[in-house]
């Protein structure tokens, strides 16, 4: 995915600005936060040619070695993926009266060339404020923080009400064994909990100043139509009014110029409400309107008019490959483009496909979903007062009673998905605060220093709050 931190940033329109460095030395509990980063980013967990398995291994030796006992450090992997194992850790709680909390990261990450980048990928680069590394922002840094804190509950002592499981998992951004998706068909009663905390949220920073911290409560379903056409073909020396090519041109020209209508949940009314609440343009207006009443033509107007504002509000759909023909000196007999959605969770995916069928209006076009459509859906978590009074109060305590705390539906995918469909709310939070310049997936991937250790400590809080006990 996408990381938190970058969506954030991107939603709340931001350009890096330089921040005030960690200057402090790190404390124990942050210097085996550090440890642990550095362990796993220097393992390559990359699905073609890496092994989540050895991260996962290391992870589990330092919660055998913490005292853990051994029934509660699971390795479980998928028959035929021996690379790909999962870890599901249980931190055992005094009460059995309430469902255990969930904390999930995944260890694998997108590829990355020694030869794109400035420095190794696979080795933590401390510098200029930042530590570098494939994975440093998506996703190794929840999960290492997640297990240095976990190994730091062991050492205090700390008994919480109820149950915290830990999982690490695989293939959340490629692969075929997803460990999530997985663990929920084989091994649910192993994770399943009353929610779960996940990536997806991260918060952002604004003229070097925290400014929003965001809690990821939904997200948007990516769905992949193959749009195609055929024809009998023939010489192209004797062209005819029918071709596949032009008929697919047309079919695509509907698409481009249709918009769904705007569909709200719970978490894009939250989103649009707060941030339209601190946001005096136009598009603070239209927000506050579009809340009050969703078919408000001239207020939809307004924020369709910029992207990060129309994927708030509905489902999009947009071409994004094109293939036809098959000699230059013949007419085409077939072509082809892949239309992405990314359908809102309240939709459902097969009633989009009879839509953009409606749309293109032409039997001739097929429309064909890439992967079989999802089973079920992923319904947005709720906002309960217990989640979001957590996160406002030490969002406040940590950055400032100034720092919005607002809900969010991501555009992109999380393993939170398969999770929410499972029955499990999930919420992407993690307090790591970033200005958009973390370049997730792309060369050179990083970590602003402070906002990891800031991340920790507002992790380790959000857990506390919500596990409870002493
Ligand atoms: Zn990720």
């Amino acid at each position: 995915m996408v990381s938190a931190a970058a969506s954030a940033a991107m939603l709340a329109g931001l350009c890096p600005t330089p921040v005030r460095a960690q200057e402090t030395p790190l404390t124990p509990n942050q210097a085996r936060a550090h440890d642990i980063y550095k362990q796993l980013i220097e393992i390559n967990t990359v699905d073609s040619v890496g092994s989540v398995t050895t991260a996962v291994d290391a992870m589990a030796a330092r919660f055998r070695a913490a005292g853990f006992p051994a029934a509660d450090v699971q390795i479980l992997t998928p028959d035929g993926h021996p690379t790909k194992a999962n870890l599901v850790v249980r931190y055992r709680g005094t009460g059995h009266d309430k469902k255990p909390l969930l904390l999930l990261a995944h260890l694998d990450v997108v590829a990355a060339l020694r030869s794109d980048w400035s420095m190794d990928p696979f080795v933590l680069t401390e510098k200029d404020g930042y530590y570098y590394g494939r994975g440093s922002s998506d996703d190794k840094a929840m999960a290492s923080i997640f297990v240095a804190n976990l190994l730091r509950d062991k050492a205090t002592g700390w008994k919480p009400d109820r149950d915290v499981i830990l999982a690490l998992t695989s293939d959340e951004e490629s692969g075929d064994a997803n460990g999530v998706e997985w663990l929920v068909a084989n091994h649910k009663d192993l994770i399943d909990a009353a929610y779960a905390i996940n990536e997806g949220g991260g918060g952002s920073i604004r003229n070097g100043k925290p400014f929003s911290n965001n809690v990821q409560a939904a997200e948007k379903v990516s769905v992949h139509f193959t749009v195609s056409t055929t024809n009998s073909g023939g010489h192209s020396s004797v062209p005819r009014r029918d071709n596949a090519i032009y008929e697919l041109a047309h079919a695509l020209l509907k698409l481009e110029h249709f918009q769904f209508p705007v569909e709200l949940n719970e978490v894009s009314r939250a989103y649009l409400s707060q941030t339209g609440a601190s946001d005096t343009s136009a598009a603070g207006a239209a927000m506050r309107a579009i809340v009050a009443n969703p078919n408000n033509r001239a207020a939809a107007a307004t924020l369709s008019a910029d992207p990060r504002y129309n994927s708030m509000l509905r489902t999009t759909c947009v071409a994004t490959r094109l293939a036809g023909g098959h000699a230059y000196n013949a007419l085409p007999q077939t072509a082809t483009a892949n239309v992405n959605c990314r359908i809102v969770p309240t939709q459902d995916p097969q009633a989009v496909q009879a839509t953009l069928a409606r749309v293109i209006g032409d039997t001739g076009v097929k429309i064909t979903p890439l992967f079989p459509l999802p089973k079920s859906r992923a319904a947005p978590s709720p906002l309960t007062p217990e989640l979001m009074n957590a996160v406002t109060k030490i969002t406040h305590d940590l950055f400032g009673s100034n720092v919005l705390v607002v809900p969010v539906m991501s555009t992109g995918a999380t393993d939170g998905r398969f999770l929410r469909a499972a029955g499990i709310p999930t919420y992407g939070v993690s307090g790591i605060l970033s200005n958009g310049d973390s370049h997730a997936h792309g060369r050179d991937e990083r970590m602003w220093i402070k906002s990891y250790y800031d991340g920790q400590e507002f992790l380790y809080r959000l857990t506390h709050a919500l596990a409870g006990g002493k």
